[in-house]
């Protein structure tokens, strides 16, 4: 046999050129210093800011610092199995988690691994936990509502797909209740729901989880925890990796809705992680850029433009305030990342108002667009009213008499705040809303007992949805309110108002 020797020169030739791209070339460093969730790493000279690096026992790390000699790496799992002098790999890759229908219904760590005992999620793709916001030729303007099913906000600050609304409040004054409501509403809509909760404690997340199911809101919703006893760089990371998988059906043409709960607390595991690694404190000891690590998250939700597909990420932010102080700083920087905020107030909470929303410093920049023509003809006035009607409470709490028209104002608004009312868990459809605002701002429960305005409410949508089915049927299909619709719900009331009206007295006969 002979050999060509011009042949096996250019196969060695190839071997050698194609050798380093076969071989897995990964940089390897070592721990020089590891504690509360973070570590210092020498001789990773290569690594990029935000990469993957592993840590023996395949807990992972992202490089969060890079400085001259070192490199400070935020752990993402349990840090007291790293020591120092352990071997760290770079992996090349950024953070990244599966995303894709395989999520819904899950809940999940914030680098996609099960929480709730099932299998692992297998998707095909996976999308990194940081990405760039469309930029404004890729958006428009929201043009469609997101129902939350509660009065008080469908209503007054409508919210639109694609927008971002704060929900902001004091501890306990049903924050997340809000959130939890207008995920269940979204049974029939289509929109995949995202619910983060960073640093909860695990038996709260527990029974939201539970509330969700029960309510068969899992099927298209996906939790994503970072508990409060985990690790301060998880609950750092949970909002970006919720979002990345939310961010997926957005950029399929999708609509999805996510919540953050919160985004204090995650500021607070960022504050901690940067004095860790010593970068400088700002105001409340916060590092500077926190304001960017809320703006880069919240400017993800977006409604995208035709050409991109049309789909939308509403964004569900909410903010805890310490005594109402809505001038803090996380809470000013949110506000201002924001387009509009819903502020809940512990007073009215205490109260009974519930949701404790205030309706005076409540508002919604761009929801109103979005708004369903039936529902902004009832609406418009109501702020106002409303406004008006807590002055005059004032005024009236002082126990002067008060003339006919000013009394005739206050049986109004008492109704009006009696109907906002809304309990736990009971979404209403937003036809519903508008038949029962619509009869409660003209008046017709002006004489009804305001203990008894439930019982006139749920009634009369009975009422209208057995007895009126054309009319409830052209109103649900066009979702407009024209002038021979108002004639036939006026009368529907006035039908549905002597037959309420003779039960009652036969109760108290
Ligand atoms: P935290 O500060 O603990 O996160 P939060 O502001 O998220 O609290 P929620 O947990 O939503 O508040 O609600 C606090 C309590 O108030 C809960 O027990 C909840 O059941 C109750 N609650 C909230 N909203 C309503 C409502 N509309 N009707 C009746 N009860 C409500
Ligand atoms: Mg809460």
């Amino acid at each position: 046999m002979r050999f060509k020797a011009d042949e096996i020169a250019s196969v060695i030739q190839q071997e050698v050129e194609h050798f380093e791209s076969r071989i897995d070339v990964r940089e390897v460093g070592r721990v020089i210093e590891v504690g509360d969730g973070i570590a210092r790493v020498y001789g990773l000279s290569n690594v990029m800011a935000g990469e993957m690096v592993q840590f023996p026992g395949g807990v992972f790390g992202l490089a969060f610092n890079l400085e001259e000699s070192s490199v400070g790496v935020i752990i993402l799992g349990d840090y007291l199995k790293i020591q120092e002098g352990d071997e760290v790999c770079s992996t090349g890759r950024l953070l990244s988690v599966p995303v894709g229908d395989a999520v819904l219904g899950r809940v999940l760590d914030p680098l996609g691994n099960p929480l709730d005992g099932g299998p692992p999620v297998l998707t095909t793709e996976r999308r990194q936990v940081e990405s760039m916001a469309p930029g404004v030729a890729g958006r428009q303007p929201v043009r469609q509502p997101l129902q939350t099913g509660i009065k008080a906000v469908d209503a007054m600050t409508p919210i639109g797909r694609g927008q971002r609304e704060l929900i902001i409040g004091d501890r306990r004054t049903g924050k997340t209740a809000i959130c939890i409501d207008t995920i269940i509403n979204q049974k029939a809509s289509g929109v995949k729901c995202f619910y983060v909760a960073v640093g909860q404690k695990e038996s709260n997340v527990a029974s939201i989880v539970e509330i969700l199911r029960r309510n068969g809101a899992m099927d298209y919703t996906t939790v994503v925890v970072a508990g409060a006893s985990d690790p301060a760089p998880l609950q750092y990371v949970a909002p970006y990796a919720g979002c990345a998988m939310a961010e997926y059906f957005m950029y399929k043409g999708q609509d999805a809705l996510i919540v953050y709960d919160d985004l204090s607390k995650q500021a607070q595991a960022y504050r901690q992680l940067s004095l860790l690694m010593r970068r400088p404190p700002g105001r409340e000891a916060y590092p500077g850029d926190v304001f960017y690590a809320h703006s880069r998250l919240l400017e993800r939700a977006a409604k995208l433009s035709d050409a991109l597909g049309g789909g939308s990420l509403t964004a569900l932010p909410i903010v805890e305030t310490l005594e109402g102080e809505v001038s803090a700083y996380i809470p000013t920087n949110v506000i201002s990342i924001t387009d509009g905020q819903i502020y809940l107030q512990p007073d009215l909470f205490f109260s009974g108002q519930r949701p404790a929303m205030n309706v005076g410093i409540s508002v919604s920049r761009v929801g109103g667009s979005a708004q369903v023509p039936a529902m902004k003809r009832v609406a418009g006035g109501l702020r106002l009213d409303l406004a008006a009607f807590r002055e005059l409470e004032a005024f009236a709490q002082l126990g002067t008499d008060v003339d006919a028209d000013t009394q005739k104002s206050l049986d109004r608004g008492y109704r009006m705040t009696e109907l906002l009312k809304q309990g736990l868990y009971k979404p209403m459809s937003v036809i519903d809303q508008v038949l029962s605002l619509y009869a409660g701002s003209k008046g017709y429960l002006d004489k009804v007992p305001i203990k008894d305005v439930h019982a006139w409410e749920s009634g009369f949508l009975q009422f209208v949805r057995e007895q009126r089915q054309a009319l409830y049927k052209k109103l649900t299909d066009s979702n407009k309110l024209d002038d021979d619709s108002i004639k036939e719900i006026e009368t529907a009331i006035a039908d549905f108002q002597k037959s309420f009206a003779a039960t009652k007295s036969a109760v108290r006969a």
